[in-house]
């Protein structure tokens, strides 16, 4: 375990306990997630090394690898997958002003949103530190995707885009990966996070059994302020911030489900129908965030 001492975001070192939450995929231990009195920053304070963490994904139900509907849930997660590839190709285009150019995916998986902006005209590469995922990308999609270690070859101002999907609260080193974006990124190009919003309507009403909390895989928990705060600090601008309407269903069904709760499924339907319908007004209550992040020009 590596305890964490300096606040990511603001370097303060005061923290307070929050709730500890187990992790419900894979090793059934506990976490503590912690938060920062200065600036609010809520992470994961006990994270396995980085050199032990590949355990913690090797599950049968990692669905984000999966290709399998074995059951209501996962059929439901890979229909939702189907409509977010479309939504996630045209907030690449609206963010960029462009139908098609150089973009680089990282935490890349298994290739599905790269292969559709191939084959929608985009030049693609990823990044993938799992070596299965990134086999089924080249042979199944002919994507370019390549090892964490190896983002170094891609050259300076070289992307249009840069895509985080639900993948900078998996990463050690945050700040080391934007350094990497600012380099590679066009000075007129645009980095899209996604991420799980701990200030979300799901999360307040789940707490400690959040499902997106999913410890001890997540390490960071931005919520929109903390997040704006981080990348501010590393050299980018946040532009737009847009939501993510259908996670809230997901999560809520994989919180149910999680928690051996009856009927997940319907009850997860239900939570997501009526939180969605409280968030339509109030964007930084959904589940999921995007985050739309141009370089800072001096
Ligand atoms: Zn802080």
């Amino acid at each position: 375990m590596t305890e964490k001492t300096v606040c990511l975001v603001c370097g303060k070192t005061d923290f307070t306990n929050l709730f500890v939450a187990k992790d419900k995929l894979v090793s059934g231990e506990n976490f503590v997630i912690r938060k920062c009195t200065a600036c609010g920053f809520a992470f994961t304070a006990d994270p396995p090394a980085e050199n032990e963490i590949g355990q913690y994904y090797v599950s049968e139900d990692y669905i984000s690898h999966s290709d399998k509907k074995r059951n209501l849930t996962e059929y439901f997660y890979h229909l939702a997958r189907s409509f977010m590839l479309g939504r996630k190709r045209r907030l690449v285009t609206l963010a960029t002003r462009r139908e098609s150019g150089i973009l680089l995916d990282i935490g890349s998986g298994t290739g599905y949103f790269a292969s559709y902006m191939q084959n929608k005209g985009w030049t693609v590469s990823g990044i993938e530190l799992n070596d299965l995922a990134r086999e089924i990308s080249v042979s199944r999609f002919g994507i370019k995707v390549f090892p964490p270690s190896e983002i170094t070859r891609f050259e300076d101002q070289s992307a249009d885009c840069i895509t985080f999907w639900h993948v900078l609260e998996h990463l050690y080193d945050p700040e080391m990966w934007l350094k990497e974006v600012r380099r590679i990124l066009k000075d007129d190009g645009r980095c899209i996070i996604a991420l799980p919003n701990p200030d979300s309507a799901d999360a307040h009403l789940f707490g400690a059994e959040w499902a997106a909390l999913d410890v001890p895989r997540h390490l960071w928990h931005f919520s929109p302020p903390t997040l704006i705060r981080f990348i501010e600090a590393n050299g980018f601008t946040c532009h737009e911030i847009k939501a993510l309407p259908l996670d809230v269903f997901y999560i809520s069904v994989l919180s149910y489900k999680n928690h051996h709760y009856m009927l997940p499924l319907l009850r997860g339907m239900v939570t997501g129908a009526y939180l969605s319908a409280g968030n339509l007004l109030r964007k930084n209550r959904s589940s999921s965030l995007i985050y739309v992040l141009s370089k800072q020009l001096s």
